[in-house]
């Protein structure tokens, strides 16, 4: 055997048994905290089943660190690298490009160095219309209720509208994030074939209506989430108190995944509704910042029986 083929064959050997060398490249999760994230296992799992000779680690930067730190990936020739909340809004300014969806979602999740330009993408609507294609459910050219109007709401909005839902009646409480949501309706009926509007989430008849004439209900706030932030948190309570917009035709989900069955899904059960959660929209997102990395599929069934059944 050649030199050249001998060396060449021991290389892919190596990295089939994931000896990290000289050529291996590095990404990884940047934000405060990070530790607990399973991102690191979804996607080292997949670089090995693959021979794609990278590494994934979690880096713990607080905002303040968060443009030098941008800089240091972009030198070092980082493969790409993912944000976690507030870091998806301030990498904006860093970054030399944006996909649409990032643009029009005015966040990113997913950064990929392209040969040393970076471009932002935003994967994580794109992993929750993924969680419902794979649990069976199809809203394109159908209505859709959106309760919410913070970072993963603003995702899901902006991915049904480019996947095809006809109508998004998005439902926020007049607070914080109402300013966002009127401008969340106006770029997607900006840029889309979608028809956008916008709901107060306590007035219960116009939400009823909303609910009424929707294929899917999903809730994208914080409420009913085992320990939520601020006046949020506790498995007792749920965004639509009145049970009787519930209907079995109607396929009611949560981004929330703890608890696993919040109060919202186990009430639309009772009454004969469809539901999922929230649990693979992180596994889809992941998978597809995976793909956006490395131009290939992870496994993404290996992935989830491994890290999310179990
Ligand atoms: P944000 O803080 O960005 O948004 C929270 C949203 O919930 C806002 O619209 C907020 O309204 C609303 N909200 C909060 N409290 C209440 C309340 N008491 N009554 C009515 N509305 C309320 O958070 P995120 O978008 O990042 O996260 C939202 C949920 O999604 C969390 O439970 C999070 O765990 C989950 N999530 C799941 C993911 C997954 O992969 N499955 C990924 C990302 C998030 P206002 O602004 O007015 O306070």
């Amino acid at each position: 055997m050649a030199d050249t083929e001998k060396s060449s064959r021991m290389a892919a050997d190596v990295r089939k048994e994931y000896e990290i060398t000289g050529h291996t490249r590095f990404g990884g999760l940047l934000g405060s905290p990070v530790a607990h994230s399973i991102s690191p296992q979804m996607h080292n799992y997949s670089f090995r089943k693959l021979g794609i000779d990278c590494v994934y680690l979690c880096f713990e930067v607080q905002p303040d660190r968060l443009g030098d730190t941008v800089r240091t990936f972009r030198e070092l020739g980082a493969f790409g690298f993912n944000l976690t909340m507030p870091d998806k809004q301030y990498v904006l300014e860093y970054l030399d490009d944006l996909s649409p969806a990032a643009r029009m979602i005015g966040a990113v999740n997913t950064v990929v160095n392209e040969e040393g330009r970076l471009i932002g993408h935003n994967t994580d609507g794109y992993g929750y219309m993924e969680s419902m294609r794979q649990a069976g459910f199809d809203a394109s050219g159908k209505e859709m209720t959106l309760l919410g109007a913070g970072g993963a709401a603003s995702a899901i909005a902006v991915q049904a509208a480019l996947d095809g839902v006809t109508k998004l009646h998005i439902a926020n409480r007049k607070s914080r994030s109402w300013r966002h949501a009127e401008e969340l309706v106006k770029t997607i009926n900006e840029n889309t074939s979608c028809h956008a509007d916008l709901t107060d989430l306590s007035d219960l008849s116009a939400l009823k209506e909303k609910i009424g004439s929707s294929y899917l209900l999903t809730n994208a706030t914080s409420v009913g989430m085992k320990k939520g932030p601020g006046d949020s948190g506790g498995e007792d309570m749920t965004p639509v108190p009145d049970t009787s917009v519930f209907r079995p035709d109607l396929v009611v989900s949560d981004v929330i995944y703890n608890p696993r069955k919040t109060r919202l899904l186990r009430e639309a059960e009772t009454k004969g509704c469809r539901t999922f959660n929230g649990m693979y929209m992180l596994l889809y997102q992941g998978a597809e910042a995976f793909r956006l990395w490395t131009g290939k599929e992870m496994p993404a069934d290996e992935v989830k029986a491994r890290y999310f059944d179990r």
